[in-house]
């Protein structure tokens, strides 16, 4: 069965980079029919908080990715620990005792004799005394995972085959001095022993795959199917990871972006189909294939996003706006005939507010000097509300009689003076609907 996963720290707000990743390991797990699991990586005790689990969680569903099940490393120390003691008894694993300071050092030394920062392995050659010595000095050391150094490679879901020489990468370090287990030794338990099948992430988690693949290998486990989707940026190329932190999905929903609008973008991004608007998630588990996705970094607009949310909602009937409809006291009888004028004219729902206001309340006119005299004499030819479904072609058709007006210069005066706007609905559907005419006084 193919089991996927999204696994955020709660470390924050998700935003659009880490929709991308959640959005494809649902849509794989769904279209085929298996599990999607969300695991919240939050072995960080200091950065993790409930909030931002709750917060995560309270997005997705929004957006309507539904998870299987909630897993969280935090509970699974236990589990972490085993798979230590397994590598240590393997040789897999060793204790070092560089300071932070100590290790730059090398690596610029490295760097200046033009070779890659990796770590000399100096550890190793450590005898048990001088490790007793170090801790007694420095306290426990960090534990590091023995790279075999081979080439590791993959099939990479969306870069195609990766081949990565394990001599350029350091040996990972797994647990911190203080204990604290790394995500990278409780990722590969975790996607060993959940079974995981599929990890679609981005591509800055390239080098972190091929050490997990020998950790994952160390500890017996089957190396999953891997997938790395490239990174998001802004709409000229630049670097969206500065932005990101206004790209959340909280600030998109209260921008008035639709879910499905979002979702329907992020689906394609970067794959060679067309963004096409859909109408449920099962359209859009229907419509995904990884396989069309390219390496190549992804350009993302957030105004692409408006244009879509706007068509989502001209789709809708009014019974699917009903509790918007309802907050702004639109009576029943009225909602159909109100939404079928306001759901053109609007880009997000917090628009249609402003459409009911102008029903209610009326709109400040809008007149030219050269339409001053028509539209007083136009006015006075208008009957008050309530308005019918003929008012305003009976209205137009009086008024063009008497001043021999016609075509936009008898029209666009009246729409203006009517609605402020010279733009919106058509006016036959709008009239029944005016309650208030301000230009009448
Ligand atoms: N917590 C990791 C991250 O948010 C998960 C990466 C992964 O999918 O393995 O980057």
């Amino acid at each position: 069965m193919t089991v996927t996963r999204f696994a955020p720290s709660p470390t924050g707000y998700i935003h659009v980079g880490n929709l991308r990743t959640a959005l494809f390991n649902y849509l794989i797990a769904r279209k085929a029919g298996g599990q999607f699991i969300l695991r919240l990586d939050d072995t960080d005790p200091t950065r993790s908080t409930q909030e931002y689990a709750d917060a995560i969680k309270v997005d997705l569903e929004w957006l309507g990715i539904e998870w299987d099940r909630v897993e969280t490393q935090s509970s699974r120390l236990d589990r972490y620990v085993a798979a230590a003691d397994e590598l240590r008894s393997k040789g897999r694993f060793y204790e070092a005792f560089e300071t932070p300071t100590e290790l730059d050092l090398k690596r610029k030394k490295l760097l200046n004799m033009g070779k890659p920062p990796v770590y000399d392995r100096a550890a190793l050659d450590l005898s048990d005394d001088e490790k007793a010595a170090l801790r007694a000095e420095r306290g426990d050391g960090v534990w590091r995972f023995k790279l075999d150094q081979e080439r590791i490679e993959w099939a990479d879901g969306i870069v195609g085959d990766v081949s990565i020489d394990a001599a350029s990468v350091s040996d990972p370090v797994l647990i911190r001095g203080d204990g604290q287990f790394l995500y990278t030794l409780a990722s590969v338990v975790d996607d060993t022993e959940m079974g995981i099948t599929n990890v679609v992430r981005g591509s800055d988690h390239v080098t972190n795959t091929a050490t997990q693949i020998q950790i994952i290998q160390a500890l017996g486990g089957h190396v999953p199917n891997f997938a790395h989707h490239s990174l998001l940026t802004g709409p000229q190329g630049e670097a969206l990871s500065k932005r990101l932190g206004t790209l959340s999905l909280r600030d998109l929903r209260e921008s008035g972006v639709e879910p499905l609008a979002l979702l329907s973008h992020m689906a394609r991004l970067g794959s060679s189909q067309p963004i096409e608007l859909r109408a449920s998630m099962d359209e859009l588990i229907e419509g995904f294939d990884l396989s069309h996705f390219g390496a190549a970094p992804t350009k993302f607009d957030e105004q692409d996003l408006y244009p879509l949310t706007a068509r989502h909602l001209s789709a809708l009937a009014a019974e699917d706006v009903k509790a918007d409809l309802d907050a702004l006291s639109v009576p029943s009888d009225k909602q159909s005939a109100f939404w079928n004028v306001a759901r053109e004219n609007i880009t997000t729902r917090k628009d249609i507010a402003g459409w009911w206001d102008l029903c209610v309340n009326g709109a400040d006119p809008v007149v030219d000097d050269e339409d001053k005299d028509f539209v007083v004499d136009a006015l006075a030819m208008l009957p008050d509300a309530p308005f019918t479904d003929t008012s305003w072609s009976e209205w137009t058709a009086a008024v063009k009689e008497a001043t021999g007006r016609k075509g936009r210069g008898l029209f666009m005066p009246l729409r203006k003076a009517l609605t402020g706007m010279n733009h919106g609905p058509d006016m036959g559907s709008l009239m029944p609907l005016l309650q208030k005419i301000k230009a009448k006084g």
